[in-house]
């Protein structure tokens, strides 16, 4: 079980960069103001940056096991009701390809991932009003009474605050009526709620990018109704597109504030009073909280909002001066608005290696309540992902046998097992594989390891490639050409 702690003092008149207050933000003793968080993400010199963010890592996590997951993402359905710009997954239900996973299909899916010694399945779907709250409960019991053993890590806030607006359950307030849905999702047979729908909170450019998608307040509170019910949840952030620097502050700062409420209220393994006056409610150890935060960059292949144009446009700065707009209208206190700059919401600023390992990096130092934080291999790459197990990440993530919402926008990097224990062996690691909750399950130091049975490095990426272009349906050169060019 992870390990996290009661919040530090904050010593707002040092400056960021100040090394005795790093030293001790790295030693657990001292927490970043998010002054002191835009100061360092902005303009800390990077490999400083990440020599702090390393040895909060290795306080936390140690010298010698950097984790994966097993697991499989399964999308069971993309019909869905919201209008995020930033997606390339999302169908209507009239779309040709439009698709809702029968039972059975889903069943099958798991099947394999149990197959290689899985143990988790990550389920999200688009918010589709066709599915009813039977259909979601017959589909988690049917899991478990098959799959007993895979941790069911499954929906996000989005989904549940429509599951609430679909089913419309009892409640005096949102939190009681997404806890009266999740109570029953959990005695179904889901395990936990995993972080998607983060994106940005700040109002300003979760507007603009998130049509019909939950509020940040609606994502926080969701959160914490998972987490009175004892649940594990993890919270996510999508940076590099619209929003200024103190945007990405702010939403590590609501999380932060929102895992300190949650170790205050449930870390003590009390069940609060409101739940346990209901009786509908099974009485359960609480200590719910975020275990785990990743990040990753916009991918903008086939979405609206990646057909903006970069900043700057030719023309801006001399009309505008050189401040991006999302930084003009970016407060840490979330409280920006549109109208301090014309070109807000119209210009992009993506986000490469260097700002991803940035953001990581200033990620594990500012949120100091964070357990793991995840390096984002999927939008990254293997070598960035790598390279953020020296940024503050102690995860890589999953072995996925299966990704489309991000392979929608035009990312498709994919590794097995034996590749993700390579990576982390040749950073200086071991390898060790986790569970949902980053109890380590089997640590990878012996001549069996994945990566230690490959002789054939050539090889195993051929069969790899083959095996990818089966299951695609795909020819098998024209599907090589595709993976070789995006996973180098
Ligand atoms: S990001 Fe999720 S909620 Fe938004 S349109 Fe896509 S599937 Fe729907």
């Amino acid at each position: 079980m992870n390990t996290i702690h009661r919040p530090p003092p904050e010593h707002p008149a040092l400056d960021a960069r100040d090394a005795g207050l790093l030293a001790a933000v790295a030693r657990g003793q001292a927490r970043l103001t998010p002054e002191q968080g835009l100061d360092l993400l902005r303009g800390a010199p990077l490999h400083e940056l990440g020599r702090y963010a390393d040895a909060r890592c290795r306080d936390i996590h140690g010298d010698t096991h950097r984790t994966y997951v097993i697991d499989r993402n399964i999308n069971y359905t993309n019909i869905c009701t919201a209008k995020c710009i930033f997606c390339a997954f999302k169908r209507v239900k009239e779309d040709h390809d439009s698709y809702t996973l029968e039972y059975e299909e889903l069943y099958e899916k798991i099947g394999e991932l149990s197959a290689i010694g899985g143990t988790q399945i990550l389920m999200q779907g688009g918010m589709n009003s066709e599915l009813s709250l039977d259909w979601y409960l017959n589909l988690l019991a049917g899991i478990k009474e098959r799959f007993p053993h895979i941790h069911v890590h499954a929906f996000s806030p989005p989904e549940m605050i429509e599951f609430v607006n679909f089913f419309d359950p009892p409640g005096a307030d949102l939190i009681q009526k997404t806890r009266w849905v999740l109570a029953r999702l959990k005695d179904a047979g889901m395990d936990s709620l995993p972080g998607g729908g983060g994106e940005i909170f700040a109002p300003a450019v979760r507007s603009k990018i998130g049509m019909g998608k939950c509020t940040a307040e609606a994502w926080l509170q969701t959160m914490y109704a998972a987490h009175s019910l004892g649940m594990f949840t993890s919270a996510t952030m999508m940076f590099g597109h619209i929003e200024g620097y103190a945007d990405r502050v702010h939403h590590m700062r609501l999380v932060r504030e929102w895992q300190d409420k949650a170790i205050r209220d449930f870390g003590t393994g009390q069940v609060p009073p409101d739940v346990a006056g209901d009786p509908s409610i099974k009485k359960q150890e609480t200590g719910g909280h975020y275990t785990a935060f990743i990040s990753w960059p916009f991918q903008p292949d086939n979405t609206a909002l990646g057909r903006l144009p970069e900043w700057p446009k030719e023309g801006d700065l001399g009309r505008y001066g050189d401040a991006f707009p999302g930084d003009a209208v970016s407060k840490l206190d979330g409280s920006g608005t549109k109208d301090l700059h014309p070109e807000f919401g119209r210009r992009l600023r993506y986000a490469g290696a260097t700002d991803y390992l940035r953001t990581q990096a200033t990620s594990r130092l500012f949120m100091d309540n964070i357990y793991s934080i995840g390096s984002s291999w999927v939008t990254m790459g293997p070598h960035v992902g790598q390279v953020g197990l020296y940024y503050g990440a102690n995860d890589m993530g999953s072995v996925m046998m299966e990704e489309n919402v991000v392979s929608s926008a035009g990312t498709t990097y994919c590794l097995d097992e034996a590749v993700l224990c390579r990576l982390i062996r040749d950073a200086g690691f071991t390898p060790a594989q986790r569970n949902n909750v980053y109890d380590v399950l089997t640590v990878h130091d012996g001549p069996d390891a994945p990566d230690r049975r490959v002789a054939d490095w050539s090889d195993h990426r051929a069969q790899k490639l083959q095996a990818q272009a089966d299951h695609s349906g795909i020819e098998g050169e024209a599907q090589a050409e595709l993976t070789i060019g995006r996973s180098d």
